[in-house]
């Protein structure tokens, strides 16, 4: 039954700055020990085509993120760059794509309930200064919108995330081949999802 909840899956690339800050293990703990299971892994040094096509799967990203640029803005009483979403979506792609062409990354795909979900609240919001306590990108890393801008640059939060199921359904599409991508079962799986717990007791 391919539809229950736990075959969801998710994207995870733990972005250049994750690599370089040797923070690889810590960050796959923090998924490894919710009961996540590793479905695929693989480390690569992305071309700039591979990343802008990554960032505009989602037709609306462009809005989107520009619009949630200018709010980090306005909510901390400061100027964004452009009145224009779009105009500040292009600013953001041009930096992201040198950022992440800059270095190897690790992409991986996780998979069980709520995985987008659940991958989203453990790595924490996008702009390291107001993530959460807790979080990879609030505990790990201490970059603002702020400094981004003073260096004409994108925003070091270590981690890519797949923001929804369809965004998760195209960017694992994306990045890897059916073939890379593996079903197994793996014991925990026995305890997080087996209805009766009949087989634990000898
Ligand atoms: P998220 O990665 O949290 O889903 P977005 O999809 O909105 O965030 O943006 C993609 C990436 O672009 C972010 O993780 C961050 O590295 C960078 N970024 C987004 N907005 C900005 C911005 N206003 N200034 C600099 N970098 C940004
Ligand atoms: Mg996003």
């Amino acid at each position: 039954m391919k539809n229950h909840p736990k075959y969801e899956r998710t994207l995870v690339i733990i972005k250049p700055d994750g690599v370089q800050r040797t923070l690889v293990g810590e960050i796959i703990r923090r998924y490894e020990r919710t009961g996540l299971k590793l479905a695929a892994i693989k480390m690569c040094v992305p071309t700039a085509e591979m990343v802008e096509r990554h960032y505009t799967l989602d037709p609306e990203w462009r809005l989107k993120t520009g619009l949630k640029s200018i709010k980090g803005y306005t909510d901390k009483n400061l100027t964004p760059p452009h009145t224009d979403p779009l105009k500040v979506t292009e600013i953001v792609l041009k930096n992201l794509t040198k950022y992440l062409t800059s270095g190897p990354v690790i992409a991986m795909v996780w998979q069980g309930a709520h995985a987008v979900e659940l991958v989203r609240k453990i790595t924490g919001g996008t702009e390291p200064r107001t993530s959460d306590v807790g979080t990879i990108r609030g505990d790990y890393v201490l970059d603002s919108y702020v400094m981004s801008d003073v260096d004409g640059r994108a925003v070091r939060n270590l981690v890519h995330a797949s923001g929804s199921v369809k965004e998760a359904e195209d960017e694992i599409a994306h990045w890897f081949k059916k073939s890379e991508i593996m079903d197994y079962n793996i014991v925990s799986d026995k305890i997080l999802y087996d209805v009766n717990l009949d087989g634990i007791l000898e």
